[in-house]
């Protein structure tokens, strides 16, 4: 493992927490550690997708010298997704490795996203490594349409996966993607299981990202809603925001379960925003919807130690914009941002 200590006092490498223009402190780190998978859903990929080549991809070592920089710099979430971050070979010795700074307390969780399919391999290795909560991505329970909507996922891998991350002490939130026509009838039916299960329940509005093979407007479905009708047969309270992300959360008194909406399109949660997002090129976007990005892997490769690196982290959190302009609309339906959600990682 790289060293990651200053090797020239001469020049002093920045501890500093990473603040940016607007006074917001970057303490969330989510990074993409592959933009290939094994499903390929719909409003994410196009089935015939182009990967990138390996020499492009930050190895395992280079991707745990700059999550440890961050960590340095005061990030204390790190969140690992893709792509599907499990399909990484070698992934768990990354996982293991970032673990380190779980045990002595400078990272405070360490997560990640994923799809569920190499859960039951995982499971147990993941809660070893010192993970506690993932975010399991499931659209529908119905196993016809969750084929139409992943085109090469199996839904009962992922319930397996599931029921092994449970059993293995790992709590799990479910996202699920609100789509117009697709899943929108099923989300009552599917907080209800996710709320029985002791898993919280989050719902994500489609963000144009990148080019897929159908008509985004055909799949927006704005969560404000969703939320109207489900206020017609739930009570839902709202919680204080916790977690400085996008996400609001509510609890459903009749279930007892909480549940989050997502909504990047109709409400701005720029303003409280935390994070920063890096790609497995070592691409660092300082926005989700934003194309301004810092390339952190030249520096990386360009010395051993970590100074021309934590400069270009600092000029990169210089430049964290205010906020984003998603739009999706019949005139405009092309997508906001070109890179997929798989690039950037959700
Ligand atoms: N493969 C993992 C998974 O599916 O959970 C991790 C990566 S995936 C890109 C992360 C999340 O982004 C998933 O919950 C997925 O549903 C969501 N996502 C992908 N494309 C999206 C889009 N265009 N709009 C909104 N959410 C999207
Ligand atoms: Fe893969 Fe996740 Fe994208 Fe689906 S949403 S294609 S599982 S990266």
């Amino acid at each position: 493992m790289a060293d990651t200590t200053v090797t020239n006092p001469s020049m002093s490498v920045s501890d500093d927490e990473l603040i940016d223009p607007f006074g917001r402190h970057v303490t969330y780190l989510r990074v993409s550690v592959t933009d290939r998978c094994d499903f390929r859903c719909v409003y994410c990929m196009a089935e015939d997708m182009t990967f990138l080549p390996k020499k492009e991809v930050l190895t395992l070592e280079e991707l745990d010298r700059l999550c440890s920089a961050f960590v340095r710099r005061g990030v204390k979430k790190l969140r690992l997704t893709g792509g599907e971050p499990l399909v990484r070979k070698g992934i768990l010795t990354l996982i293991e490795s970032l673990g380190r700074h779980l045990d002595t307390g400078d990272l405070e969780e360490l997560t990640l996203t994923t799809n569920g399919s190499q859960l039951r391999k995982y499971a147990k290795d993941l809660y070893a490594a010192g993970v506690r909560r993932l975010n399991v991505s499931v659209d529908t329970l119905d196993p016809d349409r969750f084929k139409e909507i992943t085109r090469w996922g199996r839904l009962d891998q992922v319930l397996d996966g599931i029921d092994a991350a449970q059993d293995a002490g790992l709590k799990i939130k479910i996202n699920a993607v609100a789509l117009k026509g697709v899943n929108a009838h099923e989300i009552p039916q599917m907080v209800t299981w996710a709320h029985e299960r002791g898993m919280d329940f989050t719902l994500i509005e489609t963000m144009p990202l990148g080019d897929i093979d159908g008509d985004r407007t055909d799949q927006y479905l704005p969560l404000s809603a969703v939320r109207g009708e489900l206020n017609q047969y739930w009570t839902l309270t709202d919680l204080p925001d916790r977690t400085g992300g996008p996400a609001r959360y509510v609890r459903v008194e009749e279930t007892g379960g909480r549940l989050g909406f997502i909504t990047p399109l109709t409400h701005n949660f720029c303003e409280s925003c935390n994070r920063v997002r890096l790609t497995c090129t070592g691409t660092l976007y300082m926005c989700l919807g934003q194309e301004d990005a810092a390339d952190l892997r030249a520096p990386l490769r360009a010395s051993d130690d970590n100074d021309l690196l934590m400069q270009a982290i600092d000029e990169a959190i210089g430049r964290k914009p205010k906020g984003h302009d998603f739009i999706i609309d019949r005139r405009q339906n092309k997508p906001a941002v070109k890179r997929h959600m798989s690039v950037t990682g959700g």
